[in-house]
């Protein structure tokens, strides 16, 4: 077989795998759920609750880890600076968290779904005991069938205890609670030879795996280096591939983007797992 031939198979069987996820850690980014306002979209929002009912119908269990609590927030407050403050922002992040809660509560209540809120900081994922406290806590959530909302705590999240973002904070769960899956959900449709905004000729690449190296640096030359940008969301799929579990990027804006993933479609770029693929 050519090795182009080999890829593409590889790609398959990670495709298979990433259908047949029993937990999925999804991960929504603040544009994934605001308008151009800043205030929270309720059907950018409720179109993501219809698509995780619809992977909770096939048995899976669901964690989501959301951002939109600055964003909300920020629309919520309608500050008159162009930029606010380090305080300000962690401020606005208890504002918002609220609302994102309450249109969460109530976007799943149309499934009959509990959600619980998790907020955290980087001393809870390396402090051993609070992080086992953790686990235990959302192990105990999927037990009872409810969906575990996890956030950043920006209120108490100084420089020292940042995790960074949520990119970050969702590859360590993801590795952390060993689910069989990471979505990240993104405002473009995955990873791009080049930035999808600025240049018409980029294209979108398919799988990662032994290509990584290469893709890496793409991403470093082209991104924008903007905080939590496809940097980050490049990093945490890596490291969830190299726990042994295939990881995707893909649109945010597909109504049934997680769906599609269920049905082993090609979906926006996926990360092939590192030492698990070939093992079948
Ligand atoms: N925790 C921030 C928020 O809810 C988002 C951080 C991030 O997007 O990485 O607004």
């Amino acid at each position: 077989m050519s090795e182009a031939r080999n890829a593409n198979a590889d790609a398959e069987r990670a495709r298979a795998l990433a259908a047949d996820a029993e937990r999925v850690v999804v991960k929504a980014g603040t544009n994934s759920l605001t308008d151009a306002e800043s205030n929270l979209d309720d059907d950018k929002l409720d179109t993501l609750v219809d698509d995780i009912a619809a992977l909770r119908a096939r048995g899976k269990e669901v964690l989501l880890v959301s951002s939109g609590a600055v964003g909300a927030g920020l629309g919520m407050m309608a500050l008159e600076e162009d930029r606010e403050t380090v305080e300000e922002t962690q401020a606005l992040s208890t504002i918002g968290q609220g609302r994102l809660m309450h249109r969460y509560t109530e976007s799943f209540a149309r499934y009959d779904t509990q959600v619980a809120q998790l907020l955290l900081t980087q001393h809870d994922l390396e402090d051993p005991e609070r992080y086992t406290n953790l686990q235990n806590t959302i192990e105990t959530l999927f037990e009872w069938g409810v969906v575990p909302i996890v956030n950043e705590n920006d209120a108490v999240a100084t420089e020292e205890v940042r995790i960074g973002d949520n990119d970050m904070l969702s590859s360590s769960l993801a590795v952390g609670i060993d689910v069989d899956l990471l979505v990240t959900l993104t405002d473009v449709g995955g990873v791009y030879t080049g930035n999808p905004k600025h240049d018409g000729d980029a294209e979108r690449i398919a799988a990662v795996g032994e290509n990584y190296d290469e893709v890496s640096d793409l991403v470093d030359e082209t991104a924008s280096g903007a905080f939590g940008g496809i940097q980050t969301k490049v990093e945490g799929a890596r490291k969830v591939a190299e726990h042994g579990s295939p990881a995707i990027i893909a649109a945010s804006e597909a109504p049934d983007v997680l769906e599609r993933v269920s049905e082993a479609e090609p979906v926006g770029t996926i990360f092939l797992p590192v030492d698990g693929v070939d093992d079948e």
